[in-house]
C-alpha cells in the first residue's frame, strides 16, 4: 500500500459526513450553490450563516428530505439517498421547526422512537436534565417546551451522528448549557455532530470546526481555534506624538478607530509589520488582543 492509499484509507475510516459539490436551486434562487464539506468522527462542526444563507436547505439535503439539484452526499460511506434508511437509523435529527404530533404527549413520542431504535438508556436522565413533563400533550407545550421535546427525541438513542438545525433556539441560557454538555459528551464518546447556528458564542464554546455559508456558498472553513487565535488581532495603541496614518496603510490592516493620540487597528494575518511601524513613535500604551469571533465573522461577511 502506498502512503497516499494509506492516507485515503485513514480518511475513509474517520470521515463520517461528506458533502461534495452540493447544489439546490429553486428556480432562480440558488439556495445552495456547490458546497463541499466533510466532518470527521467525533467532530462538532458548526455551520454558521445569516438568515437565508442555505443552512436548512443543506441539512434537508443531508437528511434526504429534499433532493439536491446536483452534487453528492455520503454519511458513514453510504449514499444519502440510496441508503437513507440505514443512515437515518444511526442519526439523531433536530429540525429547525420541530416536527411533532400535536395530539401526542412527549411520552408517546419517545415510545415511538424507542419502538424503532430500542429502549433508551438515557431517557429518564434527559427528561430530568431538561426539566420536561412527558405527560403533557405537545399542543399544550410552549415553543421552548417543543424545542426540548425535539432535543430529547434527537438525543435519546445516543446516535452515532447528530444533525441539528439551530438546536438552542427558544431555550433559556441554562438549558442551552445543558444542550452543550450533552453535545460535548456525545462527541467525546465518538458521535459526530453537524449543527447549524446563528450564534457565534455557542459555536466558539463547543465546535471544533466551523463552516461559514453566505448566499449558498462556503466562504470560510476553519478550526474555531484557528479562526479565533491566529487570524485577526485587534491592536490598540496610544502615542505620545502625532501619528502619520500612512505608516499603517499596510496590507491586511484596517483602521477601526482613530482619535487624538490613539489608534485601534484590526489586523488580518501577521502583526509584525504593524509593530515595526510603532517603533517610529513613543508609545504610552499598547494592547494586543485576539479579535472576538464576532469581529472575525464581520470581517468575513464584509468581504
Ligand atoms: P434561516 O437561518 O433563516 O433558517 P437558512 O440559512 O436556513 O436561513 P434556507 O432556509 O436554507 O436558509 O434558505 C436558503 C434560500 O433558499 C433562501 O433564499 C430561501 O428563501 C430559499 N428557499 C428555501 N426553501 C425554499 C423553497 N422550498 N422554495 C423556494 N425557495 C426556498
Amino acid at each position: 500500500m502506498t502512503l497516499l492509499e494509506f492516507d485515503l484509507n485513514i480518511n475513509r475510516m474517520t470521515q463520517v459526513l461528506s458533502v461534495q459539490n452540493l447544489g439546490k436551486y429553486y428556480g432562480e434562487t440558488k439556495a445552495v450553490d456547490g458546497i463541499n464539506l466533510s466532518v470527521e468522527k467525533g467532530e462538532i462542526f458548526g455551520f454558521l450563516g445569516p438568515n437565508g444563507a442555505g443552512k436548512t436547505t443543506t441539512i434537508r439535503c443531508i437528511m434526504d428530505f429534499i433532493r439536491p439539484s446536483f452534487g453528492k452526499i455520503a454519511a458513514f460511506n453510504l449514499d444519502s439517498h440510496l441508503d437513507s434508511v440505514q443512515i437515518k437509523a444511526k442519526t439523531g435529527y433536530l429540525s429547525g421547526d420541530v416536527r411533532i404530533y400535536e395530539n401526542w404527549t412527549g411520552q408517546e413520542h419517545f415510545r415511538f422512537i424507542e419502538s424503532m431504535r430500542g429502549k433508551s438508556k438515557i431517557l429518564s436522565k434527559l427528561i430530568k436534565d431538561f426539566d420536561f413533563d412527558p405527560k403533557v400533550k405537545a399542543k399544550k407545550l410552549s415553543s421552548g417546551g417543543k424545542q426540548k421535546l425535539g432535543i430529547i427525541m434527537a438525543f435519546l438513542s445516543e446516535p452515532e451522528m447528530l444533525i441539528l438545525d439551530e438546536p438552542t433556539t427558544a431555550l433559556d441560557p441554562l438549558l442551552q448549557n445543558t444542550v452543550y454538555d450533552y453535545i460535548l459528551n456525545f462527541a467525546r464518546e465518538g458521535s459526530t455532530v453537524f449543527m447549524s447556528s446563528h450564534n457565534l458564542h455557542e459555536v466558539q464554546k463547543i465546535c471544533s470546526r466551523v463552516g461559514i455559508i453566505k448566499q449558498g456558498k462556503i466562504i470560510a472553513e476553519e478550526s474555531v481555534e484557528e479562526l479565533r487565535s491566529k487570524k485577526i488581532h485587534v491592536v490598540k495603541a496610544t502615542f505620545d506624538s502625532k501619528v502619520s496614518m500612512a505608516d499603517f496603510d499596510l496590507s491586511g490592516v484596517e483602521v477601526f478607530k482613530e482619535s487624538a493620540g490613539s489608534l485601534t487597528l484590526r489586523i488580518k494575518g501577521d502583526i509584525n509589520p504593524v509593530i515595526s511601524k510603532m517603533h517610529n513613535y513613543k508609545l504610552k500604551d499598547l494592547e494586543v488582543s485576539h479579535a472576538s469571533l464576532e469581529d472575525i465573522f464581520m470581517a468575513y461577511y464584509e468581504r
